[in-house]
């Protein structure tokens, strides 16, 4: 077994799951979007235990994410977010993910495909509240709604939006949530009038789970809530980090002041110091922008990444005298809150806690903890 591995604990991501439960009640379902292999911590492993905490839905990018979880035997409902190719669709429809739609091409090819493979085809109408990334406007959500539900082979369940600041308390930003909320339940309301059922409703991500009662409606899509990073840290969820990055130490050495560490020479030891190696670097996706910068938990204590991460390796201050020993265990992050976690990591080098854990390369074994 590799020294470094991304420990995945489960027990956290079902602690998450009862979290944002108790916030949105028992008849609102839960979507788990397991897309970019569940946000790096491993789609199948996270898909099987969530659903079996009685998640309802699941939500992937690509087809082949959707694929990858039909194949492993998982058979509840898979949303596909992004818009597939004109050759990608017959495996949409064999896989039986369902697809959001937006225009009448994609609607139509998605038919033709349901038609090909002889199989009808769930799919839900995706509507631009204020994203602007897919959606149809709302003025043009009727008439495909039409569309979708005289298809002989395409079935209507579901009716969706996005929100882009959820996320935020900022009375502008709620505001505008709110107005987003108004027009897709306000579509709902249309679609009913002309006979036609919406199905399931849904709009949240974890920010709107948060700040947003009204948004919650038939089903809501946390993500990064449910991998343990609060969405609105001022508003606290109570979530716990499920992926802890973990190494071990390989080489111990005494270093002189004035002795300079990793490329660039860019730290020398100011003082007469220990230094460990450990077997992690950007390679593993401990990302380059760490260096100087990081700090690792290794027997209760942080100690400060020096000198360049680079793509194999990187190096720790002990100080002198740490009782520190060679093969003991480093934590690059993490829920033990005496150390980072991979939203620290974000703060400090100027990104999000989703794209720390999806840089957690290929290289990584996920170890999956019950
Ligand atoms: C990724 C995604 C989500 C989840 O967002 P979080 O911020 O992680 O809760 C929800 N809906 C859509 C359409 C997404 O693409």
């Amino acid at each position: 077994m590799r020294a470094t591995r991304a420990l995945i604990h489960l027990q956290n991501l079902r602690h998450n799951i009862d979290a944002v439960r108790g916030k949105i009640g028992p008849s609102c379902r839960i979507c788990l979007p397991v897309k970019a292999n569940a946000y790096g911590h491993g789609a199948v492993d996270i898909a099987r235990a969530a659903v079996d905490h009685g998640v309802e839905y699941l939500a992937v990018a690509t087809v082949s994410e959707g694929a990858q979880l039909r194949d492993a035997g998982i058979d509840k409902p898979v949303l596909l977010l992004n818009q597939a190719l004109p050759e990608e669709l017959d495996g949409l429809v064999s896989n039986r993910l369902i697809p959001v739609a937006a225009d009448r091409d994609y609607i139509a090819a998605l038919s033709a495909a349901a038609a090909r493979v002889d199989q009808d085809l769930a799919l839900h109408l995706k509507v631009d509240t204020g994203m602007g990334r897919i959606g149809c406007a709302p003025e043009a959500a009727l008439e495909l709604a039409r569309l979708i539900d005289q298809d002989p082979r395409l079935r209507f369940s579901g009716l969706c939006t996005h929100f882009p600041s959820a996320d935020s308390l900022d009375p502008e930003d709620r505001e505008f949530t709110r107005k987003q909320v108004g027009l897709i339940t306000k579509l709902a309301d249309t679609l009913r009038a002309e006979g036609i059922s919406p199905g399931l409703v849904h709009a949240a991500n974890s920010g709107g789970v948060v700040t947003s009662p009204e948004s919650l409606l038939d089903m809501v899509r946390p993500g990064i809530a449910l991998y343990g990073y609060e969405p609105v840290p001022e508003a606290p969820l109570g979530v716990r980090p499920v992926m802890e990055l973990v190494t071990r130490i390989v080489f111990i050495k005494k270093v002189r002041a004035g002795q300079p560490v990793s490329y660039g020479r860019t730290w020398t030891a100011p003082h007469d110091t220990e230094i460990a190696t450990l077997p992690v670097g950007y390679g593993d996706g401990y990302n380059r922008l760490l260096s100087g910068r990081g700090e690792v938990l290794v027997n209760g204590r942080r100690y400060p990444v020096v000198g360049r991460v680079c793509m194999d390796m990187c190096m720790i201050d002990l100080g002198p005298g740490s009782g520190i020993g060679l093969h003991d265990q480093a934590v690059l992050f993490g829920p033990d809150p005496a150390g980072w976690s991979a939203a620290d990591i974000a703060a400090r080098i100027g990104t999000i806690p989703y794209e720390v854990t999806c840089w957690i390369s290929q290289r990584v074994p996920r170890e999956v903890l019950p």
